[in-house]
This record gives structure tokens, sequence and C-alpha cells, in this order.
């Protein structure tokens, strides 16, 4: 039985769906600027959670949004002088771009902001009938005295609440902690007609909106970085349920940990952010999923470019142990492990402690059960996203290895005929033993990121260095 860590109980549950078509939503990105580190953790932990639900047969409708429009974005497309659009716009690919180098799959619906300005209005008439809302002249309000439960998933007291809040922009609230639903945008600021004048969506309101759009129901995971879990889910709570007081809004709410930098947090306000594409071009998003599963999902992680060096040499560890095999499932004591340890929150290293306990006691196991077990293992990792079919996982440059193949008289179609081609005149040369040429040919191809591995079936693969 599944059992996940729940932030408002703050205790780990049986995981028990309001039916077998799981609905989750992930706070996706804010668009101002390019994606970190810590947004790539978000989507492959959430990535593996939705892999293993498909896993135990759940049907899974996910829905994870862009915040296209918002205070930041605003401010930093004046920066650059281009307009908010054009911004995120440009951001969004990048996020893109990113999601699918580390194969995190696509969600059923990516829903934009500024693609919900109806729904989002409507949401906050709602709260105003409802009595939970007002307006004034500088936008709407939520009144958070009016909802009883306010801050119960995020354990705060009103005192942190009210010191932490900006008052300086919004001086005309009822209470300080009140959070906006709607501003009211300035003369050169984008804007939208609402009844309350022209203006902007806060950024709470917008997940509520969406998820009642989309789901049109309470929803049975919510998640995202545990840096969201106050103000934006707190508050998002209130709203989805003060706008419809009988419906559990989320079954589950879950929060993955932040990423350390030698003990300190990341943050653009500690300055040491950590761009997530670098570190993709540089190792590949196999080795960037890989640090992420090292981790327990709810613990802050370290992070270094020593660490990620270190996950690329296990990786490759898992990657040279089952190539020579297809995925499978030949050892069902094998997959006992891998429930066993995704069913206890998603113990992702406890189930990688016990594979490398195998994998390093390789005496133990005849021939046959050596090679279940590598099928098996190549199978779940497979389960969790990882990507064998290493010729799609790295950028191919056809000049480069056209230029490359055609020293040695191939003609270079795609990397599969053109190894294919190189591989038998090798071979070739093997069978006449000379030894000398055939590994001249092998170191050549290694200048290149290419490896060949002698053996039972003579295999290759890419190494992205
Ligand atoms: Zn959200």
């Amino acid at each position: 039985m599944l059992k996940l860590h729940n932030t408002y109980s703050n205790t780990v549950e049986e995981f028990k769906p309001n039916s077998d078509n799981v609905k989750i939503y992930l706070c996706g990105p804010t668009v101002q600027s390019s994606p970190h580190i810590g947004h790539g953790r978000s989507a492959v932990v959430f990535d593996f959670l939705i892999r293993y639900l498909a896993f135990l047969d759940y049907e899974v409708n996910f829905v994870r949004n862009i915040t296209d429009i918002e205070d930041k974005i605003i401010e930093r497309a004046a920066e650059e002088g281009i307009t908010t659009n054009e911004l995120a716009d440009r951001v969004t690919k990048e996020f893109q771009d990113a999601y699918s180098s580390l194969n995190c799959l696509q969600p059923d619906r990516e829903p934009k902001a500024t693609e919900t300005i109806d729904h989002i209005i409507n949401f906050i008439e709602v709260l105003i009938e409802n009595g939970y809302a007002y307006a004034t002249q500088s936008g709407v309000y939520f009144e958070v005295t009016k909802f009883k439960d306010y801050l119960k998933l995020s354990g705060r007291n009103k005192e942190e609440v009210i010191s932490g809040t900006r008052v300086d922009l919004e001086s005309d609230k009822k209470n300080t902690e009140d959070f906006a639903l709607w501003k009211i945008s300035k003369e050169n600021e984008p804007k939208w007609n609402s009844p309350w004048g022209d203006g902007r969506p806060g950024w709470h309101i917008e997940c509520s909106a969406m998820i009642d759009k989309i789901f049109d129901s309470g929803i049975d995971i919510h998640c995202g970085g545990n840096d969201l879990i106050f103000p934006h889910h707190e508050n998002e709570l209130a709203q989805s349920s003060a706008a419809f007081e009988n419906q559990v809004f989320v079954k589950y709410w879950l929060h993955n940990g932040m990423i350390n930098l030698s003990g300190q947090k990341m943050s653009k306000s500690e300055g040491n952010i950590k761009l997530l594409n670098e570190y993709i071009d540089k190792f590949g998003g196999n080795v960037i999923r890989f640090f992420f599963l090292r981790s327990h999902y709810r613990k802050p992680q370290e992070f270094s470019e020593d660490l990620l060096e270190e996950s690329k040499t296990t990786f490759k560890r898992i990657q040279d142990f089952t190539s020579s095999v297809e995925a499978n499932v030949s050892d069902l004591s094998i997959i006992e492990i891998f429930k066993n340890s995704m069913n206890d929150d998603l113990n992702t290293p406890k189930f990688l402690g016990e594979i490398f306990e195998k994998i390093n006691n390789l005496s133990n196991f005849s021939k046959d059960e050596e090679k279940n077990l590598k099928e098996t293992i190549k199978f779940i990792f497979e389960i969790l996203g990882f990507n064998f079919d290493i010729k799609d996982s790295v950028k191919i440059n056809h000049d480069e290895l056209s230029k490359f193949f055609n020293t040695f008289q191939i003609n270079y179609d795609n990397l599969e005929q053109a190894m294919e081609e190189f591989l038998a005149k090798r071979e070739k040369l093997r069978s006449n033993k000379d030894f000398n040429q055939a590994d001249v040919m092998r170191d050549k191809l290694k200048e290149i990121g290419l490896f060949i591995k002698d053996g039972d079936d003579s295999a290759w693969y890419w190494e992205n260095s």
C-alpha cells in the first residue's frame, strides 16, 4: 500500500485517492527567468510519483500550470525593454526544453494564467458573494480572518504572517495579512477588464481557478516545492475552501525539499542560483535525473558539480550493468524491493541502496540470476523515466558526425546506420587479427564521445562528456 507524507496532517498517510483516476496538480513555473536546479528537482521528483502511480495501474490526470503574468514578469520585461508576452514565451520555451531533456512526462493540460482570466474573474466574484473578499481602489483582497482554518496547512502563526507582509504597496487593505486576488494595473502595465477596474490576477487565485476549471472538483494530490507552502498553497486552500464550502479542495499536499549549496539555501536573494540548462548540457538529462533519485524528495538536497560527477559515475554503472539485456520483469524479489521502497513515501535512496547491495555482491548469483537481475533493474529504471535509448538523449551534431564517419569511408545518414557499418569494419579487422587498427578505431570513436564494448554482443553507447 502506497503511503505518502501529507503536509496538511504532517504525517505519512495511506494513499486512498477519490477514484482510480488520480487528479494531480503541480504548481508550475512563473516564467520570469531561466529554470534553476530547484525547478528541475520539483519536476523530476513528481515525475517519479506520476510514473509510479501509473505503474500501480492508476490512471493519472496531471496538470501543471504556467504563470505567465505576475509582478516579477512585468518588472523583468521592463528591464529588458520587451513585452511581458515576449519574456514569458522565451522563458516558457526554456522550461519546456528542460522538462523534455529530463524526460519528464508531458502534463495532460498545461494552462496559462493569461488564458484563464475569465474563470479567475468568476472565481473572485464567488468569493465576494460568499463574503470572503472585498474590493478597494487598488484591487480585490481576500479577508483571511473570515476563513477559520487559515494557516492550518503551514502551521504558521498570525504574527509571523504580519511581520512578513509588505504593507507599503497595498495600503487600502482592511488587514495587513489580507492578500490580493485582483490588482489594478498602472498605465503601462498589462491589463484585462474586470468589474473592479482594469487589472491582472494575483498569483494565488490563478491556481485555485485553474483547478476548478479543469477538474471541476477537489483533487487528490497538490504538489510543489516546500517554499510554496506559505503563502501560495495556504492562500490557494483558503480561496478554494471559501468558494466551495462543501468540497475538500486537496486530499494530499506533497512538498519537495529545497536545494542547498554548501548547506546554504539556493535563492535569488543569496545570489547563488545554479541554472538547470547549463548542467543538462554538461551532464545530460539521465545524470541530473539520477542525482535527484539519490535523495529523498522531502529532504533538503546538497548540490555541487562534484556530486553531479559522482552521479554520472554511479549512473554509468547502472547503464553498463544493464547494457547487454532488454528490460524485463524477470526477478520478482527486485520488484518487491522497488515497491516497498516507493510505497514508503517514495523512498528512492532506500531502493538504490538495496539495488547496489545486489550489484556489489554478484558472486552470490548464478549466471541466470544475474541476467534476471539486470533485466529487472533495467525495467525499473525505465519505469522511473530513465532513457537508455541513448541516441535520443544527447544532442547530435550531424555535421561533425558526418565528417568523422567519412574519414572511415562511411556515408553518414543516421547514427544507427553509421555505427552498424563502423562496427562491421572493425569486426573485419578483428577477425583478421589486426587488433591494433581495431583499437585505433575504438579510440578515435572515444574522442567524439562514443564508446564500444566488446563482449558477447558488440555494443556501443554515447557518453555525454
Ligand atoms: Zn500554484
